[in-house]
């Protein structure tokens, strides 16, 4: 599974980076993932931390 941020969507909340910090972390004022593809043992939370993105700019590839 692939986790992809679109900067042009993300408001720069940080909440996934609290949600799931092993995958997404802040470069500047956007979110980025910076763990792909994201490890089978950490797909749930970071479903979690896209689910929970209020604008929707976290994609998840499977
Ligand atoms: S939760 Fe969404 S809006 Fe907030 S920092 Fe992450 S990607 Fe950006």
């Amino acid at each position: 599974m692939k986790a992809i941020v679109d900067q042009d969507i993300c408001i720069g909340c940080t909440i996934c980076t609290q949600v799931c910090p092993e995958v997404f972390m802040m470069e500047g004022d956007k979110a980025k993932a910076y763990t792909n593809p994201v490890p089978e043992a950490l797909e749930a939370t970071a479903m979690s931390a896209a689910n929970q993105c209020p604008v929707n700019a976290i994609m998840i590839e499977k």
